[in-house]
């Protein structure tokens, strides 16, 4: 990154704290790049023409360890477009008979992709909660930062969503937004937005939904390139920086959770797995760890791309921190 910033390390060794994993209670697996879309801000790089994709031996080896790791109560799938991995109802219906709750990050769009008809119901009868993204309510806004004519399928899933039973009061089905900034700026406070998001989506489109996660863009990949291109570079990882809170610091999504990639790898968070950045462990795969827990007290590998967890509320893939 070719921003001059404090290292991250620094200033978390500054306020003497120390980012060590704790007991694991989720696993994300991030089942591959492939998606039916290119988003301008995917850290993923993902993509319809992405081959890289999870295998079923890989899943196996999955269901194995999860099985034996009874702390592990959640499953958390993303991708890529995680429904079109061939083995995603597999890993699905599996992690579910484990007793494990399973969250499918969705990019909402993948409903309508041919060979997808079923899976809206699908995730229904597994009772899988949905975490989908929805960055603005206004079409504008979404089309211009997730392709053209994403913003209309978007409402017309959350519709179906909704008629499934999803994002409805006492159904137990799950239905979350994600919410990211459309540029260089931190996001708003988390339960104003999603005050906002409920009452526009309620009152344009009569959608319901549970909560809404606000999101930091990081500075990695796609946006890293948009923001060195568009000159904000510096600019940006000032603002991550002197927007650094201790509290945030203090509850990042790595302390509980492991991140897996398509290919079986072992990392701290899905950031760290996009920049190939290796877990503190001398096991890195999953093909050589005898249990995940094995990970518990091992030191994260943090660097400058951290600061978009900890600025302002914080970031998570459970949105803000505090
Ligand atoms: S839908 Fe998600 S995974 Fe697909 S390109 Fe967009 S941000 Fe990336
Ligand atoms: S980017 Fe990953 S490793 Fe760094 S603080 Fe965030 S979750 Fe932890």
């Amino acid at each position: 990154m070719n921003a001059k910033v404090i290292p991250f390390e620094e200033t978390i060794r500054k306020h003497g704290i120390e980012l060590t994993r704790k007991p694991l209670e989720i696993l994300q697996i991030n089942v591959g790049k492939l998606c039916n879309q290119a988003c301008l801000h995917c850290h993923v790089e993902a993509g319809p023409k992405r081959t890289e994709i999870m295998e079923k031996r890989t899943v196996d080896r999955l269901l194995d360890l999860l099985s034996l790791s009874p702390d592990i109560h959640t499953v958390d799938l993303t991708g890529g477009a995680p429904e079109l991995i061939p083995s995603f109802r597999y890993l699905v219906t599996e992690c579910r008979r484990l007793g494990k709750e399973v969250i499918d990050r969705c990019n909402l769009t993948v409903l309508f992709e041919k060979g997808q008809e079923t899976t809206a119901q699908f995730l229904r009868d597994e009772r899988v909660r949905i975490v989908a993204s929805l960055p603005c309510y206004s079409k504008d806004n979404v089309d211009k930062q997730r392709g053209n004519g994403v913003f209309g399928k978007s409402i017309r899933a959350l519709n179906l969503l909704n008629e499934l039973g999803y994002g409805k009061e006492g159904t137990g089905l799950g239905l979350d937004l994600v919410y990211n900034p459309l540029g260089a700026f931190l996001p708003p406070d988390q339960v104003e937005l999603e005050r906002e998001f409920k009452e526009e989506l309620k009152n344009l489109f009569g959608i319901e939904f549970n909560r809404l996660y606000t999101i930091t863009n990081m500075p990695i990949k796609r946006f890293l390139r948009d923001l060195e291109r568009s000159g904000k570079l510096q600019e940006y990882m000032e603002l991550l920086v002197s927007s650094f809170n201790v509290q945030a610091a203090l509850g990042v999504m790595c302390l509980n959770l492991l991140s897996v990639s398509w290919d079986g790898q072992l990392y701290d968070c899905d950031f760290n797995q996009m920049l190939e950045i290796p877990i503190f462990w001398k096991k890195r795969t999953i093909w050589e760890v005898e249990s995940l827990e094995e990970l518990t007290r091992a030191p994260i590998a943090v660097a400058d791309h951290c600061y978009g967890c900890t600025a302002g509320d914080g970031s998570s893939c459970s949105g803000a921190l505090i």
